[in-house]
């Protein structure tokens, strides 16, 4: 008797569910580190691009994702970590960045800075550390609203 594979974009869905450790309203495919889903021989093959190296959040991503798996009944899950080409923001699902700004995180569009304020959309912002609540992410403030907000810097 064989059990049927589930089909990769089946995968994907399920995939699409697990959260981020850091930004849990945003899904591992959302961050866009999650690069490629392939069935080998006996045992599926994610290939997952950290979002820089030593992240904290490497690990339990990697945790995660074989935990959700296994809920699904995949149980020989090979996790390969690509570093090459490098994560970048741009990798962001656009649904991922909307459910940033909803989270009131500023999504990232260059090494510049945010491009307006997550709270009002204001331009008026400025740095007021480098580091925010998780090494990803630097701490702004927006000079309209006076809000600070986490920027997502992770590039
Ligand atoms: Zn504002």
């Amino acid at each position: 008797m064989v059990t049927p594979r589930p089909s990769t974009d089946q995968v994907w869905a399920w995939l699409d569910a697990v959260p981020d450790p850091e930004i849990p309203v945003i899904s591992v495919v959302d961050l866009g580190i999650v690069r490629d889903v392939e069935w080998g021989d006996d045992e599926l093959q994610i290939t997952v691009t950290p979002t820089y190296s030593g992240c904290p959040a490497t690990s339990v991503i990697a945790l995660d994702i074989q935990t959700a798996l296994a809920e699904h009944g995949i149980e020989n899950v090979s996790l390969k970590t690509q570093i090459a080409p490098p994560w970048t923001t741009d990798w962001l699902s656009d649904k991922g960045k909307a459910r940033l700004k909803d989270y009131g995180i500023a999504a990232p569009n260059s090494a510049k800075g945010p491009e307006c304020c997550p709270h009002c959309g204001s331009k008026d912002t400025e740095r007021v550390s480098q580091f925010g609540s998780t090494p990803c992410k630097a701490q702004w403030r927006c000079l309209s609203c006076l809000e600070p907000f986490d920027y997502f810097k992770c590039i």
